[in-house]
């Protein structure tokens, strides 16, 4: 028998203070780094709940974690939902988490009310988003779409010195019981709940942003490199300090880059001095700097402006500067059709809802290169994330999943097929030399 699918709030809020357990930190928050011991058992909790449930459960080289409910048309690509389960070391317990989880709580109410899809509907979590234990972040996703090396990730160095290849075989270890697979199949289409991470939603009181789009990321790091000297006996036209230029180059970076534009952000968010010593001129001064905005030309002007600071800084203080780019991520735009699919969801609920771009980058920019792809944004309290103090009320909670399950039954209902007839399969093209290091860095 077959009835119209609802969201189990109560079962999804358990579900989430569940999850919240494994790696719970005394202050509320979690700490599940990608392929810990955390990790895999959270990991080992989805795939259980899975199997209970009579779903298929499969992962992939890079552990990346599928469940899936066959739709009707098994030769058709599925519906992809999910996000991720790992954790910043000191992160809150709704970010990923409430992607995944409200992703697992639509296939339950898919399997409770009997409903057949069409398509497959199937979700996800991905490895590594957060990339605080291993770097690059988002290692799944990009993995998935080919843009990954994971032959060369397996002798990345986490931050407490482990091998990432050792981890990730006694992560894949961990669950013997789900299905091995290829990296990367066709998937008809994408679809991420995540938490904001920002204040915008909850600032307009909409519970529910439909993401048109990811702002770009360049990260850059610069080096002022001077000459050791005695702090007492050195009058300042011999000096050649590099911490005054660089607190000069930052400062004027503050004044002109942000105010100009309110869709650029720039944060110097790490420094290190050399040699470090309280009555020492440094010798040298490196900071990174972190740059965002929608705009892929605006981010190269943004760059153009930090070079060109830096030079004048230098030179007015005698140093030499250098500045190498770490990082580049350009920005995304998601699928219109699916954005749309969302927008409709939310007007069948009656839901509020808002466009917004995305501040910070997810797993579902890389899943866009290869399938049509949008995310669904939830407000979180004060727009606080990346800290333990991450908070998303009940309410938010339970319209996010709705809006997730009604989008999921557009895109996987057999009327809706003709959306995209025939979906890109992710190619694996071999990584340059320089994408590579990219990565790695
Ligand atoms: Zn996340």
């Amino acid at each position: 028998m077959t009835s119209s699918p609802q969201i189990n709030a109560q079962r999804l809020l358990q579900r989430i203070a569940d999850f919240a357990s494994i790696g719970a930190t005394q202050a509320g928050g979690v700490n599940r780094q990608a392929l810990s011991v955390e990790d895999r058992a959270a990991r080992r909790l989805l795939a259980e709940l899975a199997f209970a449930r009579g779903f298929n459960v499969y992962q992939d080289a890079i552990a990346n974690l599928f469940i899936s409910r066959a739709g009707r048309d098994p030769s058709l690509p599925p519906v992809l939902i999910g996000s991720h389960l790992d954790s910043q070391p000191t992160g809150g317990r709704f970010d990923g988490a409430l992607g995944t989880l409200s992703a697992f709580e639509v296939l339950e109410a898919l399997q409770d009310a009997g409903v057949v899809t069409e398509r497959s509907v199937e979700m996800v979590s991905w490895t590594n988003e957060e990339g605080s234990r291993f770097s690059p972040g988002c290692m799944g996703s990009m993995a998935f779409v080919g843009v990954g090396d994971i032959a060369g990730w397996r002798d990345t160095r986490g931050t407490d010195g482990t091998r990432l290849g050792d981890e990730l075989a006694a992560t894949l270890k961990a669950l013997p019981e789900a299905k091995m697979q290829p990296v990367g199949h066709a998937v008809s289409s994408f679809v991420e709940v995540h938490i904001e991470q920002g204040p915008v939603l909850e600032r307009a009181g909409i519970p529910i942003g439909l993401v048109t789009s990811v702002q770009g990321t360049r990260w850059l790091e610069v080096s002022f490199i001077g000459e050791a000297a005695h702090a007492g006996t050195t009058p300042l036209e011999f000096r050649k300090d590099p911490m005054a230029a660089a607190v000069a180059a930052i400062a004027q970076l503050q004044l002109v880059v942000m105010p100009a534009d309110p869709m650029a952000r720039l944060t110097v968010g790490r420094m290190s001095v050399e040699p470090s010593s309280v009555n020492v001129i440094p010798s040298k001064v490196t900071f990174t700097i972190d740059i965002r905005h929608p705009s892929k030309e605006l981010l190269s002007s943004i760059e153009a402006r930090i070079d060109a600071e830096c030079r004048t800084s230098a030179k007015r203080h005698m140093v030499d500067v250098l500045i190498e780019k770490r990082f580049d991520l350009a920005p995304g735009k998601f699928d219109t059709t699916v954005v749309d699919v969302i927008d409709s969801a939310c007007e069948r609920l009656c839901v509020p809802n808002m466009k917004i771009v995305s501040g910070a980058f997810h797993d579902a920019l890389f899943v866009s290169r290869v399938a049509p792809t949008a995310m669904i944004f939830v407000p979180c309290r004060d727009g606080i994330s990346h800290n333990e103090a991450e908070f998303v009320t009940s309410e938010n909670i339970e319209t996010g999943a709705k809006v997730l399950l009604e989008t999921a039954l557009s895109l996987a209902r057999g009327a809706m097929t003709s959306y995209f007839p025939s979906a890109r399969r992710p190619r694996h093209l071999p990584m340059s030399k320089r994408a590579v290091r990219k990565a790695r860095s």
